[in-house]
């Protein structure tokens, strides 16, 4: 089964590449699934809540405040015009001058109390408005958590996707160096045995099943360049050397 086409390291390798790809995808699930990023968003959300429930109460307060100003103005203007008429001597029915005299008292007993009603309502939009500034801080103050996490997160992410890109390219570029019926046995072994289709035989043993070659079979491997079949686990498996050590230590750098 000596295979001179082909490095036989070059199965390992895109085992170790595989491998390091899946555990980087770990990862990135890991990282993604962010409790605190969730219930800070959420409690996000509760404060922003609040904040848009009394800016609308305060709003609501504010136009019934400038309907009332605007009322006031109207019968303002309604007094002047009323007593502008009294004096204007152009009444002369006594009835008709009570009337008018009668409209200005009732038109200023009007003024007076929204007047009062105003000044409440300023009050009270005083007191609004500081308690909008201190939930307003709070919002801020979340706000700039969620968006610390999350450029966090985002840093992670784009290290974690580099990476994984890195990986890709070298895994593209081992696949060309390996023949195609390698790689088909590769695929199939892969998906039959647990995602781990290739194994090291390192002082006669398996490095996947963890058990040893017994002797008859240990005897007969012997080549380094050959593709061996773990007799146990039924995987590819070559023997060990350095090299693959040293892709191990580039993989995991
Ligand atoms: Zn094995």
């Amino acid at each position: 089964m000596a295979d001179s086409r082909f490095n036989v390291t070059d199965l390992v390798e895109l085992q170790m590449i595989e491998n390091a790809i899946s555990a980087r995808l770990a990862e990135v699930e890991k990282v993604r699934d962010n409790k605190e990023l969730i219930s800070v968003e959420k409690e996000f959300a509760e404060v922003k809540e609040k904040f848009d429930e009394i800016n609308r109460k305060y709003n609501d307060l504010e136009s019934k405040r400038k309907k009332l100003e605007d009322t006031v103005e109207i019968q303002s203007e309604k007094i002047k015009s009323d007593e502008g008429k009294l004096f204007s001597g152009t009444i002369t029915s006594s009835k008709e001058l009570e009337n008018y005299q009668e409209e200005i008292k009732m038109l200023k007993e009007g003024n007076l109390e929204m007047e009062d009603q105003i000044l409440e309502i300023m009050i009270e939009l005083e007191e609004m408005s500081e308690k909008i500034k201190a939930i307003q801080d709070e919002k801020d103050k979340v706000e700039a958590g969620v968006n610390r996490i999350k450029n966090e997160m985002n840093e992670k992410l784009e290290v974690l996707k580099n990476i994984v890109g890195g990986l890709k390219n070298r895994r593209d570029d081992v696949i060309s160096r390996i023949p195609k019926d390698y790689l088909e046995k590769y695929k199939e072994l892969k998906n039959k045995k647990g995602g781990i289709a290739v194994a090291v035989l390192k002082n006669d043993f398996c490095n996947v099943c963890n058990m040893q070659m017994p002797s008859v079979e240990a005897e007969k491997i012997d080549n380094a360049d050959k593709v061996y079949r773990c007799p146990i686990c039924g995987r590819m498996a070559i023997i060990f050397r350095d090299e693959i050590d040293n892709i191990k230590k580039e993989l995991e750098s």
